[in-house]
């Protein structure tokens, strides 16, 4: 470590004790900027601003209009691209940069313009706008197209075979891949990405020419349009798309998911703004302990010092250099753990993976604050700095395309050969130390079994569909067979660790780890994990390999059924989101249904068709139920919600009705309360704010509805509405990861899973309510960081034991549940959402 690592990293442990992650850093007395900050976006803002989205339109099925589909064509393709209405209101027009609505006619014009350029539709924003996929190459036939396809599932497929190939390595066009505007208020990425396109389609030098002859350059210009339009860093949905790779709810992260698996590019870039200085990475250490990071490193930083002298030449005095973490910043302060960001989620795929910050800001306060021709020179110098980081990084590509090529057919030779983990010695690089080093033991194998093991096929369904759209190779046994003792009916899914991408299926799979002694403090999530969180049980078998006949997975099998016999009342269990779906969608058609507990639901003989439908549709089990049930009647709850958007989002994709609320809405007696049977509260809802006028009108809600809170605006809502006696005490504002808990209670914590995820974790103290659901006594953390606030306070220690979920009838009358955990978090642990249901449907009474 040198010492320019070791004194960013005092200074974040400042910022730390000051007790801010995100606030802009000051330079430091050594005249160093200290570290960039990242933001956050579904992070701690989600408990301040209440989400006002409404419905957003259906968008089209993005996978269908992937380059795979377009395969055995050749280029150019010349696609005439739809052209929007000009929109005056498009906030890149201030800057002087190029609006959406511009976009598709600059790129028909260059269609027409060059046979290098062609322009393709890879999805839709969640507003449902056209995502450009531009490919940059010389004019290829639908022959020459089909053999780079054909070389490219080679070096997926049959590295070895791919290493061997002399016309492969001498004509397969190096992919290169640059992803721009992904926040939709970091504007230049896309201006950057025009200009060098425009300038590999009109240049007339043999050296351009040669370039394009071996190079295939994909664009995707703009990733978020709708918040380029709009200004924001979200998209349409309120979604930070850069925090959506291992969770693919957006449209806009599934149309890249797409694009880098069907380009399989050797290097790409992500352009974002704004840090003051340009950055440039690799990252700092935790590095991903999945990847083959030797092979990424030994080309990211040179990649790295490549585009840093690319814009020092640029002349600006803003320009005069460029932080790369893995070089200039401590551990920590910009890490590459979590697959969550584009360039980390695509080195899985085989990507030398960089984020890229332009210099200036002109965006926040800024956008309105500094004057128009400021903001442009700013905006001028950021285009000029995505430009020539492109151009250099397709000139790296160039340059090594042999060994990059090499490295990638490398990666993929590992995945099958199931290598160990790269040991990579100090000094592999420059500045490559004992912290830097991450490394992992790969499992065998992944088993998601079916039948009474399996806790429940719809998730168990809805991962390995979400595997197989990764392009994680998941096979379903033909037969029974055993494996480490246990025996597995056919039917049950095994992820083979001996595949390309084992990385990718480790990232998704493993538990994660506890990192909280490792660095001193984490930029954004430190854990997530499909195997613990989604709800399907997952085996893990070390060592053994599963001996059975298999066949290869596409979509995973239809998993609904209805197995009473007809004339019985039917039974469904509340386990999952696809069984809220189901029963919320049975209530729609009125069908009377009765809760025989918080969990289970009776539906009447009766309505035997309708169940039948819902499980199909949605993957569900009803079986027969007690004779002698019969339960209460379920209404299907009026929920309003001062939430976050995540959450909306995953309330709505439960099924369930949300009227958003917040304080500014009902002090403004615009926020519909009627008929309200319960009342969410996780973000942008002050009961003390209130004027008088709303709290009458919210007092006469409490007297009966219900209300469900999360996190500590929740919690504070809970004391000021004098609601459960449950005193909130606050974890450290930035610990987050997946924990172990105990389930106690009727409502929330009846079948729930052992584990469960948290961000800026809460524990309730006092008595007068219901446990419904504890930290492990012990260490809650599975993986993530958690280290104490200070000595003794808001750390694992303290948490552990504590009531983590809680539930009672409060004071006014209604009943309510406190959430300190997150279920519903960026809508990630799909395997939590039943929990926050249960929750509606209890409290609506
Ligand atoms: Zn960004």
């Amino acid at each position: 470590m040198d010492l320019s690592r070791k004194l960013t990293g005092i200074l974040a442990a400042g910022i730390l004790a000051a007790g801010s992650l995100t606030v802009p850093v000051p330079v430091s007395a050594a005249g160093r900027s200290a570290p960039s900050t990242r933001d956050f976006a579904n992070g701690p803002e989600r408990n301040d601003i209440a989400a006002l989205t409404t419905s957003l339109p259906l968008t089209a099925a993005a996978r269908a209009a992937t380059p795979a589909a377009a395969k055995h064509r050749g280029y150019p393709r010349r696609t005439g691209l739809r052209v929007y209405p000009e929109n005056p209101a498009d906030k890149s027009i201030k800057l002087g940069l190029v609006p959406y609505h511009a976009i598709a006619p600059h790129l028909n014009a260059l269609q027409r313009a060059s046979d290098r350029v062609s322009a393709e539709i890879a999805g839709h924003s969640a507003l449902g706008r056209d995502l450009y996929l531009v490919t940059v190459t010389a004019p290829e036939t639908a022959a020459e197209a089909t053999r780079q396809d054909r070389w490219r599932a080679l070096i997926e497929n049959d590295p070895a075979a791919a290493r061997r190939d002399r016309a492969l390595a001498r004509d397969y066009k190096t992919p290169v891949w640059i992803n721009a505007n992904i926040h939709g208020n970091e504007w230049e990425g896309t201006d950057g990405a025009l200009r060098v396109i425009e300038r590999l389609a009109t240049a007339t030098d043999t050296a351009t020419a040669r370039l394009l002859s071996r190079t295939r350059i994909y664009v995707t210009v703009t990733n978020n349009p709708d918040g380029r339009i709009a200004g924001t860093r979200a998209n349409g949905a309120g979604f930070d798309i850069n925090r959506d790779h291992a969770t693919s709810s957006q449209p806009e992260s599934r149309a890249v998911r797409d694009v880098v698996i069907a380009t399989q590019p050797v290097v790409m870039l992500d352009e974002h703004g704004y840090t003051g200085t340009t950055l440039i990475e690799p990252a700092t250490p935790p590095h991903g302990q999945n990847y083959e990071y030797d092979l990424y490193i030994k080309h990211a930083l040179p990649n790295a010092l490549g585009m840093e002298a690319a814009i020092q030449k640029l002349g600006y005095a803003e320009t005069a250099r460029a932080d790369i973490p893995f070089r200039d910043y401590a551990p920590g302060d910009w890490d590459d753990w979590p697959p969550i960001f584009t360039p980390m989620y695509a080195i899985y795929q085989g990507a030398v993976g960089h984020t890229v910050e332009v210099p200036l800001q002109v965006n926040g306060g800024l956008y309105d604050s500094l004057p128009v021709a400021e903001l442009r020179r700013r905006s001028g110098i950021n285009t000029a700095v995505a430009a020539s980081t492109i151009g250099a990084a397709i000139t790296y590509a160039d340059t090594h395309r042999a060994q990059l090529l090499a490295d990638q057919i490398e990666q993929f030779r590992r995945g099958w050969a199931g290598a160990p983990s790269p040991v990579i010695p100090d000094g592999y690089v420059d500045g490559f130390g004992p912290e830097d080093h991450y490394s992992t033991t790969f499992p065998r194998a992944y088993v998601i079994p079916a039948g009474t093991a399996q806790r429940s096929p719809a998730a168990a369904a809805r991962l390995v569909d979400h595997l197989v759209a990764h392009d994680v190779r998941v096979t379903q046994a033909k037969v029974p067979f055993a494996l480490n003792g246990k025996k597995y009916p056919a039917g049950s899914y095994v992820v083979d660790m001996h595949q390309p991408k084992r990385g990718l299926a480790n990232v998704l799979l493993e538990a994660g780890r506890d990192i909280s002694d490792l660095v001193p403090q984490m930029y954004d999530i430190s854990g997530w994990s499909h195997r613990l969180l989604w709800g399907a049980s997952v085996d893990i078998s070390r060592t053994a390999a599963p001996r059975t006949r298999t066949k290869p997975v596409t979509i995973a099998s239809p998993t609904g059924a209805v197995t009473a016999t007809p004339g019985r009342n039917l039974s469904l269990t509340l386990r999952d989101a696809a069984d809220v779906r189901a029963l919320n969608s049975l209530l729609d058609q009125g069908i009377t249904v009765r809760r025989t507990d918080a969990s289970t639901v009776v539906v009447p003989a009766a309505a035997r068709r309708a169940a039948q439908d819902a499980a199909s549709r949605f993957g569900v089990r009803f079986t027969a139920a007690d004779r002698k049930a019969t339960g209460t009647v379920v209404t299907r709850p009026v929920v309003a919600a001062a939430a976050a958007a995540d959450e909306l989002f995953a309330l709505r994709e439960m099924g369930f009705e949300v009227r958003p609320v917040s304080t500014a809405l009902l002090n403004a007696g615009t926020a519909d309360l009627t008929g309200v049977d319960t009342l969410v509260v996780s973000s942008g809802l002050s009961y003390s704010q209130l004027n008088t006028t709303a709290k009458a009108t919210l007092d006469a809600v409490l007297t009966h509805a219900g209300v469900v809170t999360r996190g500590s605006t929740g919690a504070a809502f809970n004391t000021a509405a004098n609601l459960l006696p449950a005193t909130a005490v606050a974890g450290r504002g930035d610990a987050n990861g997946v924990v172990n808990v105990t389930n106690t209670g009727p409502v929330v914590g009846a079948g729930s899973l052992p584990n469960s995820f948290v961000y800026s974790p809460l524990w309730f103290t006092g008595t007068g309510f219901t446990v419904e659901q504890r930290y492990a006594a012990t260490r809650p953390l599975v993986a993530g960081h958690w280290l104490p606030t200070g000595p003794g306070v808001g750390g694992q220690a303290q948490a552990a034991g504590q009531a983590a979920v809680v539930s009672g009838t409060t004071a006014r009358g209604g009943r309510a549940v406190l959430f300190g955990t997150e279920p519903l978090f960026r809508t990630h642990p799909k395997g939590l959402y039943a929990q926050f249901a249960r929750a509606l449907y209890w409290s609506a009474g």
